[in-house]
């Protein structure tokens, strides 16, 4: 698969122009089974970026980030946290839908490197255009997508780190975080903070804590946003 940086627009300045382009990405196989292309949605001007993931079968349907169940209660710990909705933008890892069907169920499956690494010149194209302040990377493969793959959410969710120089071994990991502007490199001056994915707090045996833990990791955004 050739990536996507191929199908990215040079002249694609804004985000409706990057997502109009994605929607006929081919840079890995994903595309073929998923619906659409779901791309990231959210304020040009907005200060915060959410980074999940993948969409889910609800999102892929509608074509739109964060609109299943996890997106629900990210929106609840995102307003728990005192963090400004307007000034989020909400994004994935990988725009495609991956899934297994099983009988007529269509079961999520994790992406794997091949994917991320195929679909993250889009990522990087959204940060050279948002030029956000702080990313918020939610779970794994989002935070091995911007921090190489030694990076492990649960020793360092809640803090803000430093851009893109948080990976742990940053030798391990093929660093992208530069589109062929050199854009993302030199531009934001932003930081990094990596929590759990919401989909992992309705998945873990005690949701209240979990839910405590994501929602005291936003805040620490929220504090460095004031
Ligand atoms: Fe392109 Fe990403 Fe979709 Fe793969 S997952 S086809 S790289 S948009």
């Amino acid at each position: 698969a050739p990536g996507a940086q191929e199908f990215i627009p040079p002249s694609a300045d804004t985000i409706d122009e990057l997502r109009a382009a994605a929607g006929d990405c081919r840079g890995c196989e994903l595309y073929r089974d998923a619906t659409q292309t779901v791309f990231g949605r959210g304020d040009e001007h907005a200060r915060v970026v959410f980074v999940g993931e993948q969409p889910g079968d609800i999102e892929d349907q509608k074509g739109l980030p964060f609109v299943g169940p996890a997106g629900r209660l990210l929106r609840k710990a995102v307003d728990d946290a005192a963090l400004d909705p307007a000034q989020i933008y909400l994004t994935n890892a990988v725009k495609h839908f991956r899934f297994e069907l099983r009988g007529n169920r269509r079961i999520h499956q994790t992406p794997d490197r091949v994917h991320v690494t195929a679909c993250r010149p889009w990522l990087v194209a959204e940060f050279a255009r948002l030029r956000p302040e702080i990313v918020v990377v939610l779970g794994a493969t989002a935070a091995k997508a911007l921090l190489g793959p030694s990076f492990r959410v649960t020793k360092q969710r809640g803090e803000l780190l430093p851009w893109p120089a948080a990976a742990q071994r940053p030798e391990d990991f093929e660093r992208v975080p530069v589109d062929r502007t050199g854009a993302v490199a030199d531009a934001p001056a932003a930081r990094l903070l990596a929590t759990i994915h919401p989909s992992a707090v309705l998945r873990a045996d005690n949701q209240d804590v979990a839910y405590e833990g994501l929602v005291a990791d936003l805040k620490v955004a929220a504090e460095a946003l004031r």
